[in-house]
């Protein structure tokens, strides 16, 4: 069976490993057919930055945390890459109720279990009982310090905890528009939905351009969920252009957002962000931030009673809001994919330096039964 592995910046490639098999009765083997490329994945990708990070923890520069999510040798490859798929259930274990095979599902890039307390509290991403082996995070796509759960770009994988992990897909939902609905598209749900919520009418900031997709992502759904003035901030004219397609602007305002998207991934971002909130703002911070000794403005901060948020996204929590949102909606998500490549190709596109790549293949069955 065929699985993507990244072996080192710029390259990646198709390795065979051992077609998985249900060990357990809660679990399923799914098969993926649209595949999107979350934003972090171009980290390793695009820049050789394993051994700068390698360095950077020794000198304590970065965060010795990313060691624990990346590995020591942080993203020393070759590992499976891929955690945002929509995929179709090829088989159940005996213990599986409320699914079919040939039902087409989002299956969250996080492992969770859906019972344990962090669970429970919405916190999947930091599931008791897929980390309790000692890792930070267990997920699909990030190599082993995550668990032994392989990408998901590959010709099947095994989800443990099916009937909480698999979300199927609404009818009516092309699943092209629900490629990052795993990750990416539910951590922009999370960065603006609530927040925004909480804010009825209120003016949002999404600067763009690092996290590149989620930021657009944002910017579309910052739109539809009735934001009074949505400023999307990027020096791309292509995601600008993506950007005033979903109604937002892309002249920076007077400043005094309510809401702000930090989706720069860069320290200067994150003070440009806090900076610009409204008094009992909220700004959340979607990149990664390595560096140790990034100066956060806390007495601005102070002064304008304003709220950092900053962690990983609980995809599979958000999931039933964001696909009963798209279902009632419309929301056309799709329009943030830059570029769509043949599933064989995966190779050579997943290095493509474009804004979101979603990779295709033919479905089995129609999922219409
Ligand atoms: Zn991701
Ligand atoms: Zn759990």
């Amino acid at each position: 069976m065929r699985e993507l592995q990244f072996e080192r910046s710029g390259r990646l490639a198709w390795h065979e490993r051992d077609r998985p098999v249900i060990v357990d009765p809660h679990d399923a083997i799914v098969r993926p057919f649209i595949a999107g490329r979350c934003d972090g994945d171009t980290v390793p990708i695009h820049r050789p930055v394993s051994r700068a990070l390698r360095v950077g923890m020794a000198l304590r520069l970065v965060d010795p945390v990313v060691g624990s999510i990346c590995g020591r040798v942080p993203y020393r490859g070759p590992f499976a890459i891929g955690h945002e798929c929509v995929a179709e259930i090829v088989s159940l274990g005996p213990g599986v109720t409320g699914l079919r095979v040939g039902q087409r599902v989002v299956v969250p890039w996080a492992v969770s279990c859906g019972t344990c307390a962090p669970c429970q509290r919405g916190l999947t991403a930091k599931c008791a009982t897929t980390t309790a082996s000692g890792g930070t995070l267990a997920a699909y796509g990030f190599g082993a310090a995550c668990g032994p759960w392989g990408g998901m770009i590959a010709d099947e994988f095994r989800v443990p905890f099916a009937e909480h992990m698999l979300v199927p897909v609404p009818p009516g939902i092309p699943a092209e528009r629900v490629a990052a609905a795993g990750d990416n598209l539910a951590d922009a749900w999370r960065a603006v939905v609530p927040p925004l919520a909480a804010r009825e009418g209120g003016s949002v900031l999404v600067l763009g351009g690092g996290a590149k997709s989620i930021g657009l992502y944002a910017a579309g759904l910052a739109v539809a969920h009735g934001a009074g003035v949505v400023d999307y901030l990027d020096d791309d004219a292509e995601r600008r252009s993506i950007a005033e397609s979903f109604g937002a602007s892309t002249q920076e305002g007077q400043g005094g957002y309510d809401v702000v998207v930090e989706a720069t991934s860069r320290a200067s971002g994150l003070r440009r962000g806090l900076r610009a909130l409204a008094p009992g703002g909220v700004c959340t911070a979607v990149g990664y931030y390595f560096a140790t000794g990034t100066r956060v403005p806390l007495m601005h901060m102070y002064a304008t009673d304003a709220t950092l948020r900053l962690g990983v996204s609980h995809s599979r929590a958000n999931l039933p809001g964001l696909l009963d949102f798209l279902r009632r909606t419309g929301f056309p998500a799709e329009r943030v994919t830059t570029h769509t490549a043949a599933w064989d190709d995966a190779p050579a596109a997943y290095t493509a330096r474009t804004t979101k790549l979603v990779l295709r293949r033919d479905p089995l069955g129609d999922d219409s039964v």
